[in-house]
């Protein structure tokens, strides 16, 4: 069969051309030797642009431009060392550059391999779970809504099948899905007997053989023909990028201006080339975006550690400032470990447990539980010491459980009542119904969706009696009280029509109640807590009954314990609109037989009311709540690769806990990108500022252009990216989260950018002038104002710890990355100083030790001004 043709031929074709049956798929030995010929299924990680193309990479920048024409100009003003010091700063550039897009891309890089997938693979005829990696062509694949399709295939049996083929075809609209063949010269999105890697199953159910895996799909093509993709960029970044071409703007006029200045005065050209390329390059933050992106990255890492995989940079700065959580009951807040505690019979109870309901001599408690084993799509098979263990969903294995822990064989009553027919659950519906040999079918499924559907219940011997709804809903609501979630079972009796229709035509049965208990997660309490005292709203969104989500909302700890619980429900949502919803939606915590589109409101809602939203979500149709929701939460565990695909962030063990760690992290990466800007932008324009200062002034520059190059090429690199590595600071989730429209640069931090920038301006000007008067040569008075710079520029990182509060006081973790950091920044400024042949390049010349202890000093007293700053704007705060 040549490639591309599977769906000209019939299924059995297919198969034989792959040499597979039908139905059993490949044996163990046949599939582990395909996989060694034809590779794991994963699309390569391709690692983008080589080394040279990088490298080369980074010369497409305005700010290289400037130096490679300043070099050349030197050049041919007979300035050769200037022109060399220009060149070595240019390939430093290029190199630091390199460096930091190196690890920002292998940061991110890792995260996509964190998160497994997996899917249902038949091989020799039984059904498992393998990692997407192990499909060979010829395999058979299981899938079912919600699935993300792992490998090119034919279709081999269709059950209302349609897949979200947008990945591929751009199509938003789910195509449907049959097992026909087509003719030959059919297009890739008109190929309906096809299923492509990629794409997510949107409906129903079906099995596929595999045709392709791994590059040779579609998908694979595809990525082969883009080339590598740039990194995202994030709002934060964007905003950034067009603050610094406007900063760019700002200095070049400067710079010319300076230029022009200088050249009116009479001083000789050359110098004022220099020192006008000196200014642009050292106030225009050319790394910031860059630079950004590496701290945006680390924090990236972060949360990875703490089980949060971010699938979106923006999503990292977004944490940070999110208001309201909007998360799951099953499995974020409880284990999702469903175990039936409690059984009643129609309307009539009592309420059992599960061996007693085994014991007692009634047929409608006997078919409850064979409803429960029949009307289930969890597969009950092996044994684990002596007991029937189950795979699947776990509200389905519960009821296996429930039924063999009663005394029935979950395995031979499936064997003895085949199913001809199946209603399959759905959120929304919530209820799933199956026919089986005998014509006799059943439903299990959400109490008020089955009791509204039943006429008659079954009594003890097993004969049909009128529903007595108000005794069955008392029951029910006991149950429910005790935060258990309840499951009705019916009988449908024989008759002609679709399961469907029969269902629907409502005159079902009822048989009774299985009740289950799933406990709260150990640490969901503590961090919803947590999240409180971070002025962060938790709503807790679940499909169960409002009494139970009352009775685990208050478990933990999502509201008090106490009567009258507030919650809103589906139908609530539905029928309140505009600023009712709204009002409503912000009063209550707790919502009850939502479904997924619903969900959908309850987002817009907030969003309306001007909160930041994330929202957890598992299944298929979660998906546009997740996209629409500023943090969309998918589950690593449970739930669907769809909900994966649409969420910005994954978590790898499905906790709660992990999405408060996330903003414990996304709080503290955006503190430390606010510490980054305070401390590099003032040094940045005290360097500008220096050279413009004294070219205004007409006195000789204390700090030479060849000497700014110098400050700003190991300051930039060595000190300020320590910042990205900054520990939290205490009481971060103590504090109310930041307004979404609060700029990065505040007006309290534009204030310190000034001060600072004046601080170092003033230090390195008095340092020049002073040690004239005191008798030293230009060069060593030049030496030793460079020196008080770069001791001002540590003393501020230092201050820079904290923004707010002062350092002093403040008890902070180890920043790891810090003392190595001004240690080597304090052994490059000595070879600054000593080193002869630096001498010559920079104009540099050794000073005696004096000199660096009024450096020292002048450090601690600019340290002393800007802590003294903090504390004054924290009284005046408070007044
Ligand atoms: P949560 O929103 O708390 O995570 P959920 O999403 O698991 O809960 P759904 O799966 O939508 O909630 O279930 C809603 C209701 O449907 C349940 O309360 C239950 O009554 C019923 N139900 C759940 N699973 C099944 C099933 N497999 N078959 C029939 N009915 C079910």
């Amino acid at each position: 069969m040549a490639a591309g043709e599977a769906h000209t031929l019939s299924v059995d074709e297919v198969a034989s051309a792959l040499t597979t049956a039908p139905g059993r798929g490949l044996g163990d030995a046949e599939a582990a030797e395909r996989l060694a010929a034809s590779g794991p299924n994963s699309l390569a990680v391709t690692g983008g642009p080589g080394v040279v193309r990088r490298l080369i990479g980074q010369l497409h920048n305005p700010l290289i431009y400037v130096l490679l024409v300043a070099a050349a100009v030197s050049a041919a003003l007979g300035e050769g060392v200037d022109a060399v010091v220009i060149g070595g700063v240019v390939v430093v550039n290029m190199l630091v550059g390199y460096v930091q897009e190196s690890r920002a891309q292998r940061a991110l890089e890792a995260l996509s391999r964190i998160v497994p997938t997996e899917t249902t693979v038949v091989r020799a005829g039984v059904a498992r779970r393998l990692p997407v990696e192990d499909l060979v062509p010829g395999d058979l694949v299981r899938l079912t809504a919600g699935d993300r399709v792992p490998a090119d295939g034919r279709i081999a049996d269709a059950r209302l099948l349609e897949a979200d083929e947008s990945a591929l075809t751009g199509e938003s609209e789910p195509a449907a899905k049959h097992t026909d063949r087509l003719p030959s010269g059919t297009l890739l999105a008109d190929r309906a007997n096809m299923l492509y890697s990629g794409t997510v199953v949107a409906r129903g159910s079906g099995e596929l053989l595999v045709t392709a895996t791994g590059t040779r799909t579609q998908l694979g093509e595809i990525q082969r023909l883009v080339a590598a993709t740039e990194p995202e960029a994030t709002p934060l970044t964007r905003k950034l990028a067009r603050f610094a071409r406007w900063l760019t703007l700002a200095i070049v006029v400067v710079a010319a201006l300076t230029f022009g200045v200088g050249l009116a005065r009479g001083l000789p050209v050359a110098d004022m080339f220099t020192a006008a390329v000196a200014l642009a390059v050292g106030a225009i933050p050319e790394g910031l975006p860059a630079a950004v992106s590496i701290v945006l990255a680390i924090g990236v890492v972060r949360m990875s550690r703490r089980k949060a995989v971010v699938r979106h940079l923006p999503a990292v700065e977004t944490l940070g400032s999110t208001t309201v959580i909007c998360t799951d009951k099953t499995g974020t807040l409880t284990e999702n470990r469903m175990t039936v505690t409690a059984l009643a019979a129609g309307s009539r109870g009592p309420v059992l447990g599960v061996r007693e309901a085994g014991a007692a001599q009634d047929e409608a408690l006997r078919q409850t539980l064979l409803a429960g084993v029949l009307c289930n799509d969890a597969e009950p098979r092996g044994t684990a010491d002596g007991r029937r263990v189950a795979a699947g969903d776990p509200t389905e294995t519960a009821l296996h459980r429930s039924a063999a822990g009663a005394g029935l064989d979950p395995v031979a009553l499936r064997d003895r009542h085949l199913r001809w027919d199946v209603l399959p659950f759905t959120s929304e519906r919530r209820l799933m119904g199956t026919v089986h040999t005998g014509n006799v079918g059943y439903v299990k499924g959400a109490v008020e969706e089955v009791l509204a559907r039943c006429g008659s219940e079954l009594d003890a011997r097993g004969l049909r009696a009128p529903v007595d709804r108000v005794s069955a809903r008392h029951l029910h609501g006991a149950l429910v009280d005790r935060g258990l979630r309840v499951l009705a079972f019916a009988r449908i009796e024989p008759g002609t029509g679709s399961v469907a229709e029969r269902i629907e035509r409502g005159d079902l049965t009822l048989l009774g109640f299985q009740a289950m208990q799933d406990p709260p997660r150990e640490d969901a309490a503590a961090a919803v807590r947590a999240c409180h005292d971070a002025g962060i709203e938790v709503k807790m969104i679940t499909g169960d009954h409002a009494g139970t989500a009352r009775s685990v909302g208050a478990a933990v700890s999502v509201v008090e314990a106490g009567p009258g619980i507030p919650v809103l429900t589906g139908a609530d949502l539905e029928r309140l609109h505009g600023d009712r919803l709204d009002a409503a939606v912000g009063r209550t915590a707790l919502f009850a037989r939502v479904s997924p589109e619903q969900k959908l409101r309850l987002v817009r809602s907030l969003l309306r009311q001007g909160h930041v939203v994330a929202m957890t979500g598992d299944g298929v149709n979660d998906a546009p709540a997740l996209r629409q929701a500023d943090i969309g939460v998918a589950m690593g565990r449970g739930g669907t690769d769809a909900a994966r695909q649409a969420a910005d962030m994954v978590l790898v063990d499905d906790r709660f806990a992990s999405i408060e760690s996330a903003v414990e992290e996304g709080r503290g990466v955006f503190d430390n990108l606010r510490k980054f800007l305070a401390w590099t932008l003032p040094t940045n324009v005290g360097e500008g500022l220096v050279v413009v200062a004294a070219v205004l002034a007409g006195v000789g520059l204390p700090i030479l252009p060849v000497q700014i190059l110098w400050i700003n090429m190991t300051t930039a690199v060595l000190l300020g990216l320590t910042m990205a590595f900054e520990p939290r600071e205490p009481g971060i989730m103590s504090r109310p989260p930041r307004p979404p429209r609060q700029p990065l640069l505040t007006a309290g931090l534009l204030r310190r950018i000034c001060l600072v920038s004046a601080l170092l301006l003033g230090a390195a000007f008095l340092t020049y002038e002073w040690e004239l008067g005191a008798g030293a040569s230009p060069d060593e008075a030049r030496t030793s104002a460079v020196a008080v710079f770069v001791a001002v520029q540590i003393a501020y990182l230092i201050s820079c710890r904290t923004l707010d509060a002062t350092v002093l006081t403040t008890r902070l973790g180890r920043n790891p990355v810090l003392v190595p950091s001004v240690a080597a920044m304090v052994g490059l400024q000595l070879l600054f100083t000593y080193l002869p042949g630096m001498n010559v390049l920079f104009g540099t010349a050794p000073i005696g030790i004096a000199a660096w202890l009024r450096a020292l000093g002048i450090a601690a007293l600019a340290f002393a001004v800007v802590e003294a700053d903090k504390l004054l704007w924290a009284v005046l705060r408070r007044r």
